[in-house]
């Protein structure tokens, strides 16, 4: 398919998981004058994120997503933290039946909800236009308020609004001269004893057994480092005969920078280290996906800008914010982004011959709406990132003494349950 030649209301950069959930959302909206582009020739084959959580579940209710989503992840409703010796706290995500229809984490592979979202679209009638890497925004010389979206061929697509669904290396946010900087005091945190975390999905050569079956995902906090395990579903593994896993943990300081994709032996040597014995762990057998992540995390000064010619520019996803993934926030947070714009632009284009003003107000509401958001996820993923650093010192076993017993009370179960869900905020 080809780009369209006349100037349209809306192209959408980036067919990731933030700009399907924006295409599903406009077209549920009844906005169809719209093209989603991106700059891979097919959708990137790459695991990433783990979980979706129950508010953006809520989400991609809305525009019609879930059906085949319910049908390829595992619900998980306990989520635990321990230590060497017992749990530190944990989530039950089951006490927040009386606020959500999906009282629960979704666990699948980011490939396999892309694979969903990207048949929703199809079933849909849209289709991403590939390969077009967006290179340059500039206001059109011809059309007052549409911006000229230029791709790496030299072909130009026209539109009134841009979302930037591009990513954390987001074109469309650099041409919008839109900065994207660490919270706070912009300075990246000490990781104390961990320099980076490292994940992989993997097979292992007997299935691990975890001390609690009520947590079917274990996380430890041990030996100076943390680590996670969640199985995938049965029916995504590579290995027909094995369940997959996706591990994570911290690269300890003394193994400075992790390779670009950790090597099978690479990551068994880090989990020697951090496993806790209580774990006993069988060794990995295969890996089918590894990688390194910073733990950065930076948020757009504003997700909504004009351009001098006029034309509006808007951020979802990634580009609008990225962080650590402990916590399993980030994509969650980004399809949220996206639904959530689609259901304010009918108002938006509702006014868009007339008053700029009216619509600028809107958007700066939507934007300034998701930024409170970003900043905070931002700022649970810092908190468990600390959890995890913190040296071991007497203060960090009061902590840890005080976690253990308010972890007790179900109304503490629920409100970290609330809190991780998205649900707190939407
Ligand atoms: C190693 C790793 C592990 C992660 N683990 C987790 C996790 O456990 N939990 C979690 O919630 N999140 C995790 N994340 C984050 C999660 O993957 C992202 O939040 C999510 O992919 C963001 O979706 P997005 O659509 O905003 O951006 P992306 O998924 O990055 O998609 C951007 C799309 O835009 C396209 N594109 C880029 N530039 C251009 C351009 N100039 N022109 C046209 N198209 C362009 C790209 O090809 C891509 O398809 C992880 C990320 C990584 C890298």
């Amino acid at each position: 398919m080809s780009l369209p030649s006349n100037p349209i209301t809306i192209v959408i950069v980036g067919a990731g998981p933030a700009g399907m959930a924006a295409a599903l959302s406009l077209h549920h909206q009844g906005i169809k004058d719209f093209v989603i582009v991106d700059s891979l020739l097919a959708g990137q084959n790459s695991s990433r994120a783990v979980v979706i959580q129950a508010a953006t579940l809520e989400a991609l209710d809305t525009v019609g997503c879930m059906d085949k989503l319910l049908k390829i992840g595992d619900q998980n409703n306990h989520f635990g933290v321990r230590d060497e010796s017992s749990y530190l706290f944990s989530a039950d995500f089951s006490l927040l039946a009386p606020y959500t229809k999906f009282p629960f984490g979704l666990v699948l592979p980011q490939t396999s909800t892309e694979g969903a979202m990207l048949e929703a679209m199809k079933e849909r009638g849209i289709h991403v236009l590939r390969p077009y890497k967006a290179v340059s925004l500039k206001p059109s010389a011809e059309n007052e308020g549409v911006i000229d979206v230029e791709f790496e061929s030299g072909e130009v697509v026209q539109a009134k609004y841009v979302i930037g669904a591009d990513g954390a290396h987001s074109v469309v946010r650099n041409e919008a001269g839109i900065s994207f900087t660490e919270p706070g005091n912009g300075q990246e945190p000490d990781l104390g004893n961990v320099s980076q975390l490292i994940l992989g999905d993997v097979t292992f050569s007997s299935p691990p057994h975890f001390p609690d079956p009520k947590y079917p995902v274990f996380t430890s906090i041990a030996n100076n480092n943390f680590l996670l395990i969640a199985p995938f579903p049965a029916a995504l593994s590579h290995d027909p005969e094995r369940i997959e896993y996706r591990v994570a943990a911290g690269v300890p300081v003394e193994d400075g920078t992790a390779p670009h994709a950790p090597s099978k032996e690479y990551i068994q040597s880090v989990l020697d280290r951090c496993a806790p014995s209580v774990l006993n762990l069988p060794r990995i057998e295969n890996t089918y996906w590894t990688s390194r992540y910073r733990t950065r995390a930076a948020v757009a000064e504003r997700s909504f800008a004009r351009l001098a010619g006029g034309g509006a520019v808007l951020l979802v996803g990634d580009a609008a914010h990225i962080h650590s993934p402990l916590g399993g926030q980030g994509m969650s947070l980004g399809i949220r982004d996206a639904i959530s714009l689609g259901a304010a632009l009918p108002a938006v284009l509702a006014q868009d011959d007339g008053d700029r003003a009216a619509v600028d107000k809107l958007l700066t509401i939507w934007a300034g709406e998701r930024h409170k958001r970003a900043l905070g996820v931002v700022q649970i993923t810092k908190g468990a990132l600390g959890m995890v650093i913190a040296p071991r010192t007497f203060m960090r076993r009061i902590g840890f003494a005080l976690l253990r017993f308010l972890g007790r009370f179900t109304l503490v179960q629920r409100m970290v349950a609330y809190r991780l869900s998205g649900l707190a905020e939407i």
